[in-house]
Formats: structure tokens, C-alpha cells, sequence
């Protein structure tokens, strides 16, 4: 039994005796999960996860969403409820409302989206019904419901064939900004703005001739692998132009916003209508998204169910209510201002030894390294090659990659987590210098006279002497080391 080993050792703290206790009584029903549970807190102890969209939440966080709160059904917002007995789910949704409010310095949020994505169509499709919608109702003098389905489909028809225009995917953008494999790209007109191909940053001149002559009806900003910062002031300017909604998707950078890092033209907050984000990435809290917007579409955003998601989940409420708690601290600004100190480090470090980073540097959490220019490998065999050193990364596609989404040219390294583990730019050089050392003794295997894209040999002493210095690391900066397991 977890909790007694732990007890016999003189443990105290009540949440890991709530972990403990809660395995030992999953453990009664299915070992193989309980296992599983344990099994991935000592890969997360013994890998340095480096992944820019990964972090790791407080115990609190974790235990508010494992509770009865999952068995409600809580349809509507609070205190405008369509089932009976929401009491107490209404309590921690204002408390996560309120939390967020403080937290961004906004009038309006809406946290029942289920994941960032869900979050993007709700956002998307409440644009559409709040511009397209409404204003056709408007003209028919009539309600939805009163409309003939002559009427009806008159007026769908326009709501299927509006125009988005966000970040290329191979830019830097998100697969929900418009990519052809998502579903907005099929609900909507795409085009996308690319980074310029020589700097691989924005360029605001491009965006606004392209706004100009596509005027879509969302300007979207936001991405997943651009390691600058955006300028939301121009951005709006140039969404004003056309008369376009801006939306930004802060997903990646929330908690650096939450954080007070981005600040003034780079904070999206006053100048895009809506804004959307995940709860999990850099503001650390449980999987989920969020959704913050201007008085104009507040309505909309408030009936993401039914419009898109089905039913809220409290449980998720109630942690993000805890992280936002959290997020509205002294100690949450400085780790922000870490997370991008440390980011910084890191790149400079690497490119001091002879790394080729996209952008030269980095102003945010995460980094991108040319791995085909920098060793003459691809992204994923750069991958493959780190996480046997125990360094957790993932491969990504570069400007102009000549690889594919599939090799790519580039891995994109994130330091919310290890910040989060209290590392600091002097370990950092030391990431940086473990990185450069193990990419530098990898090599292509050759595979019937043809170098493989997938297959790495890596220098059985480079790796020996990487794997120690990161277990060295892990010693010194443990996961959640108040667990005795
Ligand atoms: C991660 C991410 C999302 C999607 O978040 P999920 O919670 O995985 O749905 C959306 N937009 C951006 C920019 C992201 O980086």
C-alpha cells in the first residue's frame, strides 16, 4: 500500500496522502491504472521534459479534479442553470471566473471550453453567429426560430462560407488557425500569413496587403512554435482595416500574460476582441481551455454549449479555479519572468557553441533549433537521439522546411517545465552544452547505401556522459520530491 510505506517514513503532507490514498484505492479496482499512474510519475522523474506546450500542475490542481464534481451536469452559466442542483458547481465557476478576471484585467471569460481547440470553435463559430447571423436575423425582422427552412438555409449557407485568415502552420501557427486537415478550414475560407522566409518573423507589411485583399473576417494571431513576441497593437490595427474581428489564441504564452512578461502592445488584452487559450501549457494549470472577450460577444461566448461543447465539467472547473488562484501571485510573475529568462539562456548557450537558432534567439518559453543546418540530422532523428539522453523534446517543422511535417529540420525546446522544477539560466548552460553535445555525436544511419531520416546512432560515450549529467540534473531539481513512492 502506497499511503502506509509513506506514513511509516513521517509523512505530512496532505496532499500527497490524498495521492497516495486515492491510488491505493484505484489500485482496489484496477492495479494496471494505479501502475500506469505511478509508472508515469518515474518517467517524468527520470525524463527532463522540454516539450513547450507541457508543464506540471500542483498537487491541488490535480486533486480538485479528481472528485464527485464529475457526476454534474451543469448546462448554462451561473446562476442561469438548465439542471437543478448547481449550487456548488455555480461557487467554483464564479470562483474561476472571477479568478481569470483578476488574473488578465478583463470584464468577460467563459471557462467551460474543454481543450483549447474546443475553445478556438467556440470562439470561431460565436464570431460567426454574433457578425453573419444576427445581422441576417436582424434583417428578416424575425427570431432563428421563427425562420421558414427556406429562411434558415438561406442564411446557413452564409455562415459556412466565411473567411479566417491566422498564422500558416508551417509559420509557427496552430492545426485549428485554418490547416486543411481541421475542421476550420472546412467550416471556413483559410488563408494564412507566413513569417518573412529570410528573418522567419512576422511581417506586419505582408499581413496587412494580404488582410487587404482577402478581408477575411477573423484576423487571427497566436501560435504554437514562433519564438517572438507579436506585436497585438499593429495586429489590431491592420484586423481595423477591413473591419475584421482580431482574435488572438494565447494558448502557448497565457501564463506569460498571466505573468505580467508580456506587457503593453505584446499583452493581447485591449486590443483583440476575443481571446482564447488552453489553462495547461504555461499557466500550469489542468488540461482545458479559456475564452476572454469584449462586451460585444459576451452573450455568444456564454452559450459554447450547446453552440459547440457539450456538457461543462465541474471537476476541470474546479481546478482551473485553483490555478487561476494560484496564477494571481507574486510567485507566479517571477516564475514567468523565469520561464523566459531561462529560454533566453538556453538559446544563447547554444548558440554560442555553433547552433543555428530560427530567429537568432528567443522572447518567449520556447526555442527553435535548426537541427539540419546546426548537425546535418533531421528534427526527428534529433528527437529520437535526446530522449535517449532523457531529454524530452519534440521535432518541428522550421520555415521553408525542406524535411516535411513528418522528419522536419527543427525540434522546438520549451523551458516552462524546468523552470517549474526551479531550474535556473546556470542550468540552462548546462542544457544547453548536454543538448549540443549529444546533437553534435549523432549521427544518420546509412540504410542500403541511403542515409535514414528516421534511424540515429548516437555516441555510446557522448550518451553515457548526457544521461548522467541529466540525471544529475533531476537529482538536484526532483518532480513533486514531496512524493515518497
Ligand atoms: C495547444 C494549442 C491549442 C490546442 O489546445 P488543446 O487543449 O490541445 O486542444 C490551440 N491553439 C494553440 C495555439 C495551441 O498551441
Amino acid at each position: 500500500m502506497y499511503l502506509d510505506k509513506y506514513l511509516e517514513k513521517k509523512g505530512k503532507n496532505s496532499g500527497v496522502i490524498a495521492f497516495l490514498a486515492g491510488l491505493d484505492h484505484i489500485q482496489k479496482i484496477s492495479k494496471e491504472v494505479a501502475d500506469s499512474i505511478v509508472q508515469e510519475l518515474k518517467d517524468q522523474r527520470s525524463y527532463l521534459k522540454m516539450i513547450a506546450s507541457e508543464n506540471y500542475s500542483s498537487l491541488a490542481v490535480q486533486l480538485a479534479m479528481g472528485n464527485l464534481f464529475t457526476d454534474k451536469y451543469s448546462e448554462g452559466i451561473p446562476k442561469k442553470r438548465f439542471y437543478a442542483g448547481c449550487d456548488n458547481v455555480d461557487t467554483v465557476e464564479s470562483l474561476a471566473i472571477e479568478e481569470a478576471k483578476k488574473i488578465f484585467g478583463v470584464d468577460h471569460v467563459y471557462v467551460q471550453p474543454h481543450s483549447g481547440a474546443d475553445a478556438n470553435m467556440v470562439a470561431y463559430w460565436a464570431i460567426i453567429i454574433q457578425k453573419v447571423q444576427n445581422r441576417e436575423l436582424e434583417k428578416f425582422n424575425k427570431k432563428l426560430e421563427e425562420l421558414t427552412d427556406k429562411e434558415y438555409e438561406k442564411i446557413r449557407e452564409l455562415l459556412i462560407n466565411q473567411k479566417i485568415m491566422g498564422m500558416a502552420l508551417s509559420s509557427g501557427g496552430h492545426l485549428t488557425h485554418g490547416y486543411r486537415h481541421n475542421i476550420s478550414s472546412k467550416m471556413m475560407i483559410s488563408h494564412s500569413y507566413e513569417v518573412d522566409p529570410k528573418s522567419c518573423m512576422l511581417d506586419y507589411k505582408k499581413i496587412q496587403e494580404k488582410v487587404k485583399k482577402e478581408k477575411p473576417l477573423i484576423l487571427l494571431a497566436g501560435y504554437s512554435s514562433y519564438p517572438r513576441l507579436i506585436n497585438f497593437a499593429k495586429m489590431k490595427e491592420i484586423a481595423d482595416s477591413v473591419k475584421a474581428v482580431f482574435m488572438v489564441d494565447m494558448a502557448h504564452f497565457a501564463g506569460l500574460v498571466a505573468g505580467k512578461v508580456m506587457k503593453g502592445e505584446y499583452n493581447p488584452v485591449g486590443y483583440a476582441d476575443i481571446i482564447t487559450s488552453t489553462t495547461h501549457k504555461t499557466l500550469r494549470g489542468p488540461r482545458g481551455g479559456i475564452i476572454l472577450c469584449t462586451e460585444e460577444f459576451k452573450d455568444v461566448i456564454d452559450k459554447g454549449c450547446p453552440l459547440v461543447l457539450g456538457g461543462p465539467m465541474p471537476h476541470v472547473i474546479a481546478a482551473k479555479a485553483i490555478a487561476f488562484k494560484e496564477a494571481n501571485s507574486k510567485e507566479f510573475c517571477d516564475y514567468a519572468s523565469n520561464i523566459v529568462k531561462n529560454a533566453v539562456a538556453l538559446a544563447e548557450k547554444l548558440k554560442s557553441l555553433g547552433a543555428k537558432i530560427i530567429t537568432d534567439g528567443t522572447d518567449n518559453h520556447l526555442l527553435l533549433v535548426d537541427v539540419n543546418k546546426s548537425f546535418g540530422i533531421t528534427g526527428r532523428q534529433a528527437e529520437k537521439a535526446l530522449r535517449e539522453a532523457h531529454i524530452t523534446v519534440n521535432r518541428n517543422t522550421i520555415p521553408l522546411d525542406e524535411n516535411g511535417p513528418w522528419y522536419t529540420s527543427g525540434i522546438r525546446i520549451g523551458t516552462p517545465a524546468v523552470t517549474t522544477l526551479g531550474m535556473k539560466e546556470e542550468q540552462m548552460k548546462e542544457l544547453g552544452e548536454i543538448i549540443f553535445e549529444i546533437l553534435k555525436n549523432t549521427r544518420s544511419i546509412i540504410k542500403n547505401g541511403k542515409k535514414s531520416k528516421a534511424e540515429v546512432e548516437v555516441d555510446k560515450n557522448a550518451l553515457e556522459k548526457g544521461k548522467d549529467r541529466i540525471a544529475q540534473l533531476l537529482k538536484e531539481f526532483p518532480l513533486y520530491p514531496e512524493i515518497i513512492i
